[in-house]
Parts: C-alpha cells; sequence; structure tokens
C-alpha cells in the first residue's frame, strides 16, 4: 500500500467514521465555557472541579503549547497530525520535526473535531461526569451519569491522569490496576532571550529562528533521574489545579510562542518503592504534594528563586517575573516535597547549568509544584485492548498508556481500532 493509502484507512478506523455512533461523555463543558470557567479561576482563584485546565472538552491539552512531538515510533502520528491540520491546525505540523499547535488555535481544533464527530452521527454530552460501571456477570451493562443509567456493553476510558474520584471508582468495582513510576517537581522560569542566546549564540536575535527550546536530563550519584519536560518557549505557567484545596501547575503556550518568559517542568523520578500502600498509594503521593502547596497560603501558588533556593541568596524576585496566576508566595519547597526530591532538583539545576549557560541564573524562577507529568496507576488490559471487566477499555494516558497528546491520540485510534475489530463491522454502518 502507498503511504496516503493507510493514512486514509487510518482515518476510518475511528470509531465514528466507522458508523457507529459513539457517546462521548465529558465532565467538563465545552470549550468556550470551559475557557471562560479558566479565565475566571486565573483572576479570582475560584475552581470549578469539572471544567479546568485538567478537565473539559478537549482534555488536558486544550491549554497546552500543543507540542506534538512523541517518543513513540507508530505510522497513526501520520494520520493524527493530518487530522490536527485538516481541523484547524496550521500545515507545518504535518512537516514540521517539532510541530507545535498553542493554545489560541487548540480551541478552534477541539471544536471542529466535535462538529465532525456530531455530524458522522456521534453524540457528545458535556457536563457529564461517569459517577459509575455497572455490571452483571463481569460484564459492562450501564454506567450512570448525572443520575441517568445508560446502556453501555462498550465502554472506552480515557478520563485522562487527574481523574482520581473515577480511579478510586475504579478500585472499588474490583477494576485491575497497578501502580507505576511517575515524576514531581517545578516549573522552571528563565528569560526567553536568555535561553535564545545560550541555545542560538551569536544567532540569537535572528528572525528567521523561533523561540529556542531544550531537553535536558541527567542520572544522579544519589540513583535519582532529573530531566526536564514539556518546554514551552514564550510561554507561561499556568495554575492546572483540578481539586479544591491542592495546587498543581504546569505550562503552556500560544502559537507565535511570543511571551517574555521560557519554562519547563523540571522533574525528578518517583518509583513505586518510594510509596507504601495500596494501588492508589501514588495518587495519594500526588495529593500529599498539592494539599502542602495549597496550606503554604491559602492557594496562592508556591515560588522560589533559584538564588535562593540552591545558593541559599535572598527570596526575592529579580529580573524574570512569574507568570502564574493568580496569585503567588514564596515559599521554602523543602516543605512541599520529600527531601529525596529537593535535593535532586538541586542537583539537576546545577548539572544543567553545564549544559546552557545560564540554567541556574539565582533570578531563576521555581513554581511548585508540577505533579502530574504521567498517571500514577495503570489500569491493566489483555491484548484485545479490555480489562479485567467485559466491555471495559482502559486507553490513554491516565489509563497509563501514553503521555502526551500524540501518544494518547494514537492510543485512542489503536483502541478504536480493537473495538471495532469485535463489535464486527457487522454491527457499523462505515461512512466517509
Ligand atoms: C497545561 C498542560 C499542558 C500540556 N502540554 C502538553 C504539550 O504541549 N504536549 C503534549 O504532548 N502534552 C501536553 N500535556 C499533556 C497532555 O495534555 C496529555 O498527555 C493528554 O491530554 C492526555 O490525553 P488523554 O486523552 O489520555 O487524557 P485527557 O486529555 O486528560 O482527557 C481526559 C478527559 O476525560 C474527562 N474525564 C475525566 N474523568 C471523567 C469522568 N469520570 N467522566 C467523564 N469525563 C471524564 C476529562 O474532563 C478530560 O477531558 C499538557 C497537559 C497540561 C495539563
Amino acid at each position: 500500500m502507498y503511504i496516503a493509502e493507510v493514512d486514509e484507512e487510518a482515518r476510518k478506523r475511528t470509531l465514528a467514521r466507522a458508523g457507529l455512533n459513539p457517546l462521548v461523555l465529558e465532565r467538563g463543558s465545552e470549550v468556550d465555557k470551559r475557557t471562560s470557567d479558566v479565565a475566571a479561576f486565573f483572576k479570582t482563584g475560584e475552581l470549578n472541579p469539572d471544567s479546568n485546565v485538567q478537565f473539559g472538552e478537549g482534555g488536558a491539552g486544550t491549554f497546552s503549547d500543543g507540542k506534538l512531538t512523541t517518543g513513540i515510533k507508530d505510522i497513526r502520528c501520520r494520520a493524527v497530525l493530518k487530522e490536527f491540520y485538516t481541523h484547524g491546525a496550521d500545515i507545518s505540523v504535518t512537516y514540521d520535526a517539532k510541530p507545535h499547535i498553542g493554545t489560541d488555535v487548540l480551541k478552534t481544533v477541539v471544536k471542529n473535531i466535535r462538529n465532525e464527530i456530531i455530524s458522522l452521527g456521534g453524540e457528545i454530552r458535556f457536563d457529564s461526569l461517569l459517577k459509575s460501571i455497572n455490571t452483571k456477570n463481569n460484564k459492562v451493562v450501564s454506567v450512570t451519569v448525572n443520575g441517568e443509567d445508560i446502556p453501555a456493553d462498550c465502554v472506552i476510558l480515557s478520563t485522562g491522569h487527574s481523574a482520581r474520584d473515577t480511579f478510586k471508582m475504579l478500585k472499588d468495582i474490583g477494576v485491575s490496576m497497578e501502580k507505576k513510576p511517575f515524576s514531581v517537581g517545578v516549573r522552571i522560569e528563565h528569560l526567553q532571550k536568555d535561553i535564545n542566546r545560550a541555545l542560538y549564540g551569536s544567532f540569537a536575535d535572528s528572525p528567521y529562528l523561533g523561540s529556542a527550546d531544550y531537553k535536558l536530563s541527567v542520572h544522579l550519584e544519589n540513583g535519582r533521574g532529573v530531566y526536564t519536560f514539556c518546554m514551552c518557549p514564550g510561554g507561561e505557567v499556568i495554575n492546572s489545579s483540578s481539586e479544591n484545596g491542592a495546587i498543581a501547575v504546569n505550562g503552556m503556550s500560544n502559537s507565535k510562542r511570543d511571551g517574555e518568559n521560557a519554562n519547563s517542568a523540571l522533574l525528578v523520578g518517583v518509583l513505586p518503592e518510594d510509596f507504601s500502600g495500596d494501588v492508589l498509594s501514588g495518587l495519594h503521593f500526588q495529593e500529599k504534594i498539592e494539599k502542602a502547596a495549597y496550606s503554604v497560603k491559602n492557594g496562592a501558588v508556591p515560588i522560589d528563586t533559584v538564588g535562593h533556593f540552591v545558593y541559599n541568596g535572598a527570596a526575592k524576585i529579580g529580573k524574570i517575573k512569574p507568570t502564574v496566576k493568580p496569585e503567588t508566595v514564596f515559599c521554602d519547597l523543602e516543605d512541599i516535597f520529600p527531601h529525596f526530591v529537593t535535593e535532586s532538583l538541586k542537583n539537576g539545576i546545577v548539572e544543567f547549568a553545564k549544559k546552557i549557560e545560564g540554567f541556574d541564573d539565582k533570578d531563576a524562577i521555581l513554581t511548585a509544584p508540577e505533579t502530574r507529568s504521567s498517571s500514577p496507576v495503570r489500569i491493566l488490559r489483555d491484548e484485545n485492548g479490555v480489562s479485567n471487566l467485559n466491555g471495559l477499555y482502559p486507553a490513554g494516558e491516565g489509563a497509563g498508556y501514553a503521555g502526551g497528546i500524540m501518544s494518547a491520540a494514537v492510543d485512542g485510534i489503536k483502541t478504536a481500532e480493537k473495538v471495532i475489530d469485535q463489535l464486527g463491522f457487522s454491527r457499523t454502518n462505515q461512512k466517509n
């Protein structure tokens, strides 16, 4: 087959195009209402626990840099890039080595995807939290949403890594899960022009080069891995909390990536051996850090400078201004994280300054905590993509099978293919 034919095949093998009339249940709101909820949160600190940076139309990636780089090698990646382009992203996403969309454009893309699903006979219900999955003889028979039991013999569960209430419900109904490694740390902010100078040298002011990005990792003597992740050139750190009384941060950029600061997650690997307890103990480990961050000053976002944290200098804002909203508070990061995390972060910053001049700038801002870089559990599934409950297909990042927009999208397509294969085309009415 030619590549174009392969792409076309991948395009057809999604639920709505295969004529399966999927019902999409989304706990959060449609993207315009969600955008207002997020704007209100950034202004007032008042959180809507079901409509925020993590939850709502488009998922966690909607308020992101929209980086589409991935470590996975799968021919479906090409089909995903094409989908983004045909639904509103710039054509450059189909050929750039490091494609990115930007929060501003992503909002249009997710609306266009929604409209296509509806035009193919699918249905999308917003503000519809999946509260429980009901079974008979170990088989899914219905789901409960807003007090209504909706009959269902096939449920794809792709709730992302922040749906802690859903993980708890899954444990209660006996879905098989296992602990998995994840990472925690901070966002680090520098001036983008300093990063450009460090990486582009004398070409730093060239109008032909976009804002520079970086990716760094080191294995420390204490046995821990420290790495940068999801670097957002010209971006902002955002308050990505989804629960009252807890803080989590992340990063985003608009399509032009023209903000004053560069930010990146700076993370330390955490292993299941670092926390004891049941299968959800990694989730509790994250929660404990997020709650400690919240309690520093009633929801103000904790920050520190590299000058204070690493070099014991004064805790004061210098030339780099924190971008996170609405309010920040200086704090001792030891009050939030276990010691192995802060020790590793300090050593990591010193090591990375050997690779990028100025990485340990004393004015660099550290914003805490970044706890949601990946899921703390994996929901087990067999070679057909099915969990120990017949008819339940765990997929995406929250289920532990993806790490980012691209790999989550590819896992979604693979899961749809398995569903189509198992339900059989007899039940479908191939469209498009
Ligand atoms: C601010 C931010 C920036 C990011 N930047 C990037 C980036 O630039 N590049 C990149 O590759 N990755 C980025 N990521 C990570 C990326 O967004 C995720 O890897 C990806 O979205 C995972 O996709 P998913 O479909 O598995 O889960 P999600 O996108 O999390 O989607 C899960 C959906 O399920 C809904 N849901 C949860 N529970 C329920 C329930 N019980 N009932 C009904 N609905 C429910 C949620 O509301 C959500 O919409 C970023 C994440 C954040 C938060």
